[in-house]
């Protein structure tokens, strides 16, 4: 392992949506790292064009890379339904058309899994996380994680953002939305795959907290 690589005191966080920002903000607090969001900057979104979150997640890191000129972290996150073969996946931030339309992805879950008992109802919220120094990174640093629940046959709860709603989270007894957020923050997909990211940027030297 290399000892010469230069300590990490900013990161760049390629997204603009403002439930994440929060919970990266709240996640990072401890880390001795400075997140930035990619809209101080003024980087807009970049295309979705890969086929899964790990894609998604490289071409979002890479792209903020581009324009700030600092390390990044994307995350690509979504829902994966059993019953519905996976869906909405990686298209869960436009499921029902409109790009960031929570109340309308809401509805067409709850539209398509209607009558659907409780064993058709498991899913999966799902994060992958892209690490790059710099935009011609080679070796991005990928980690991914999952949070298993069910879900529910209304909307209930008013915390979070997306589908934390309709998800309802064994563990607590509740749906996601009715976590408070420094709870979801230590159970969610998100919380995960940054623990696991935090683990191998210290392996790499990059931070050393
Ligand atoms: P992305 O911004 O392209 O990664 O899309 C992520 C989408 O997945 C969001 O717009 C939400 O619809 C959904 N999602 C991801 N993580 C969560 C979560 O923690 N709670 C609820 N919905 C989530």
């Amino acid at each position: 392992m290399s000892t010469n690589k230069p300590t990490i005191d900013t990161i760049v966080l390629a997204s603009n949506n403002s439930g994440k920002l929060r919970e990266f903000h709240h996640m990072f607090s401890n880390s001795g790292i400075t997140i930035m969001s990619q809209r101080e900057f003024a980087i807009s979104d970049t295309e979705e064009t890969g086929l899964s979150f790990i894609e998604n997640a490289i071409l979002k890191a890479r792209h903020a890379c581009q324009h700030s000129k600092l390390p990044a972290i994307a995350d690509d996150s979504g829902l994966a339904i059993d019953y519905l073969k996976g869906a909405p996946g990686i298209y869960s931030a436009r499921y029902a058309g409109e790009h960031g339309n929570d109340e309308a992805n809401n509805q067409k879950v709850l539209q398509q899994l209607s009558g659907q008992r409780q064993e058709n109802r498991k899913a999966q919220f799902i994060c992958a996380l892209a690490f790059m120094q710099h935009a011609e990174d080679p070796t991005p640093i990928i980690c991914q994680a999952s949070w298993e629940g069910f879900i529910l046959e209304q909307a209930s709860g008013e915390n979070g953002f997306g589908y934390d709603p309709l998800f309802w989270v064994p563990e607590k007894s509740c749906s996601s939305a009715e976590l408070l957020p420094e709870i979801k923050n230590t159970l969610s997909h998100r919380a995960k795959a940054l623990k696991k990211l935090l683990r191998a940027l210290q392996e790499h030297r990059y931070i050393h907290t």
